[in-house]
């Protein structure tokens, strides 16, 4: 009989009369009436819950979406100033490297006309009379021997004949530091293994130049003496002594005296010295921050963006430093900042558009070129 009952608790003595399908209990009709309201009202609670629920997604939802425009439009601006940005690379390299074939060209055609001219020629005249002077000998040989001399002009900047590395258009970090196997083929003897990590680091105070090594690079007397000095003196710097310290110190011996000859004997002896502590990765940019600590601790004030031109000028020339380097770290300025940077960037200014000039200049210069030869020839490093 008891099973029967209402399955309420506490106990109801009521008979059944309806199955709750929510819970399977059994219960008199009181109960069940009662029952069904409670049931009621928590379907009325989960179905707000529901709503509320589904309102909440939808909001978030609504909110990724204006997030997703503002990335979408942020990384559709980034990619067109990055663009932007290698195609002003991509012009500048483009620009030297036409300038620089175009100015190849031009002292091939130039060597090639004075050797036609004051040496072909004059000589064919002579064998077809069957005479030739002692003088006209003498002549002969001396165009021979300048056209050979200017002939190491007729070539390209091993460091710009380097493939344009990847790393050094890097556009979303700060380069970094790859050694690429071309360095190793280029710098095969390299003395030092000093390497600038990163240009965010870069404290030009700590590269000013070092007093003794100077006094050294200053030595125009006997050279040959100081430069074993040099190697010995870096040599025993522990830790490594770093390259921009050796750079800022070689301009600095180089601007102190103000004898045109002594500067000269400078530049002629210690430049290839220096090359053998260059790393020459495009990533290394030792040799420019080196320039910059010049500028920096000897606070130039006088002509500096023309010297800071020549220099740079000079160094490209003769192979330690890289020019797509120069217009990588100039164009790249919202990347590379650090003390002395936007100084430095406008003495370089000149320097970047003098690349560009030259391409200009190219056909002026080529009516010139001839004196221009001879002049160099007995002053190479006067122009510095
Ligand atoms: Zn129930
Ligand atoms: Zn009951």
């Amino acid at each position: 009989m008891e099973t029967c009952l209402c399955e309420e608790v506490p106990k109801c003595t009521n008979f059944q009369s309806a199955i709750c399908l929510h819970c399977n209990r059994r219960l008199c009709l009181l109960h069940i009436t009662e029952h069904n309201q409670f049931v009621f009202s928590q379907y009325q609670q989960l179905t707000n819950e529901i709503e509320k629920m589904s309102q909440y997604i939808n909001n978030e939802y609504e909110k990724t979406r204006d997030v997703y425009q503002t990335i979408l439009t942020d990384v559709n601006n980034w990619r067109a100033r990055q663009l932007e940005k290698i195609g002003e690379i991509y012009e500048s390299h483009l620009q030297y490297v036409e300038s620089r074939q175009e100015t190849l060209s031009n002292t091939h055609q130039q060597l090639s006309e004075l050797l036609d001219r004051e040496a072909r020629q004059p000589l064919k005249v002579t064998t077809d009379q069957n005479m030739i002077t002692s003088r006209l000998w003498n002549h002969v040989q001396e165009i021979i021997k300048r056209v050979q001399h200017d002939s190491a002009q007729l070539k390209w900047n091993s460091l710009m004949s380097m493939a344009l590395n990847r790393e050094c258009l890097s556009i979303n970090s700060s380069p970094k530091q790859v050694s690429s196997s071309s360095d190793i083929k280029v710098r095969r003897q390299k003395t030092s293994s000093y390497t600038l990590a990163s240009l965010r680091q870069v404290n030009l105070r700590k590269f000013r130049p070092f007093k003794r090594l100077v006094s050294m690079f200053g030595n125009v007397k006997n050279v040959e003496h100081s430069k074993s000095e040099i190697v010995s003196y870096i040599g025993r710097q522990n830790p490594e002594m770093p390259i921009p310290n050796i750079i800022s110190s070689f301009l600095a011996a180089w601007n102190r005296t103000t004898d045109v000859n002594e500067k000269n004997v400078i530049l002629k002896e210690y430049t290839s010295l220096i090359r053998n502590y260059i790393s020459f990765s495009p990533n290394d940019f030792s040799v420019l921050v080196g320039i910059h600590a010049f500028f920096f601790n000897k606070r130039i004030e006088e002509c500096k963006r023309e010297l800071m031109t020549t220099i740079l000028h000079f160094f490209v020339d003769n192979n330690c430093l890289n020019v797509n380097q120069v217009i990588y770290w100039f164009k790249n300025k919202d990347e590379n900042v650090y003390k002395g940077f936007d100084g430095a960037k406008q003495m370089t200014a000149p320097f970047i558009k003098s690349l560009w000039m030259n391409r200009i200049d190219n056909n002026q210069q080529a009516a010139v070129m001839q004196t221009d030869v001879e002049e160099r020839e007995k002053k190479p490093f006067e122009s510095l």
